[in-house]
């Protein structure tokens, strides 16, 4: 893949900087457009001297200009933990819809593969279990959540519309639950709320009853299985995510355990429109990517724990 120029929108962010690396890993060279508000110069300094990379401070919601080649236009801009896009709702309707479009044009414009950073949101609140993607959701468009599903449903349209009337080259990765190295510890989700709170001695605040369940994916494991539907020719959307399920009550108690923790669970009022269940069906990923995730949650969990020490140090 030497030599080939992949942008990535969001590459300051948690997984888009995660995909940065592995592109550069691959030969590619990358240009990362990122506006930083929920992504971190941090997450790229180690890069921001490499050859192969370039940095530019950029809003996508805007018209995109670059000159010369490009062969590939990955779309991973956009606040993504409910936290955050409850705090900048706007901006995550215009780069889920705005944003997509200024990202297909981009490709369009360049003959360049394009991939949706989409996500298991667009199942909403499901009613089948585990999801598989000819499932449609079950998605409140007025509810607090819909600015992030109804944008990632209207950027799956979109992309799929620019592949059918357009000719674009497209794939659609749906995204669930993920995690590791580079995520904010403030970003609000269940994940590095509780092991800050658990490494600070706090109070693990679970919300609900705890029944609602959750698939946690290593970040390793899902950037592979996105370089794999990069370099397919799938058209349809593809989950990636790990099935192995959990109770956010069991995975509070989870963690707990692993940090050696004092800190007591507490109860919480439950968000609206909170998904009760979340597990990937990932059939299609196995038999058209040969993809599934091998970092087990103990593994993974130890790993982010490291990181997330070392950043408080
Ligand atoms: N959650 C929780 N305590 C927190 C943050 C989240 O109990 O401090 C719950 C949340 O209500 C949801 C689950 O944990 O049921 C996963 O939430 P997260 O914000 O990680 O992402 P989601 O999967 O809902 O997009």
């Amino acid at each position: 893949m030497n030599n080939k120029i992949a942008v990535v929108t969001g590459g300051a962010g948690f997984l888009g900087s995660h995909l940065c690396d592995r592109l550069i890993h691959e030969g590619l060279k990358v240009i990362c457009l990122d506006n930083l508000l929920t992504g971190r110069i941090e997450n790229i300094q180690h890069l921001i001297s490499n050859e192969n990379f370039q940095f530019i401070k950029l809003d996508v919601t805007n018209y995109i200009h670059l000159p010369g080649n490009i062969n590939y236009v990955l779309h991973f801009a956009s606040p993504a933990s409910p936290i955050d896009y409850l705090k900048y709702p706007i901006q995550t309707l215009k780069v889920g819809s705005l944003g997509t479009h200024k990202a297909l044009g981009l490709a369009k414009e360049k003959g360049a593969t394009f991939l949706l950073a989409s996500t298991s949101e667009v199942y909403g609140d499901p009613l089948i279990h585990p999801q598989s993607e000819d499932y449609w959701g079950n998605v409140n468009p007025v509810g607090p959540r819909g600015v992030y599903d109804e944008a990632k449903r209207f950027a799956e349209a979109l992309t799929m519309a620019y592949h059918r009337y357009h000719g674009l080259d497209t794939r659609i990765v749906r995204i669930f639950n993920t995690y590791g190295t580079r995520m904010r510890l403030d970003d609000g989700r269940a994940l590095p709320a509780f092991i800050s709170q658990a490494m600070n001695g706090e109070d693990i605040t679970v919300f609900g009853d705890g029944t609602q369940t959750r698939s946690f994916c290593y970040v390793s494991d899902l950037i592979d299985g996105i370089f794999k539907l990069l370099l397919s020719n799938e058209t349809m959307p593809v989950n990636i995510g790990n099935p192995n399920e959990i109770t956010i009550e069991d995975f509070a108690q989870e963690v707990i355990r692993l940090t050696n923790s004092k800190s007591k669970i507490i109860h919480q009022e439950l968000p609206i429109d909170d998904p009760k269940v979340r597990q990937p069906d990932i059939t299609r990923a196995k038999e058209i990517l040969g993809w599934e995730p091998k970092v087990s949650r103990e593994e993974g969990l130890k790993l982010t724990l490291d990181y997330f020490k070392q950043i408080k140090e």
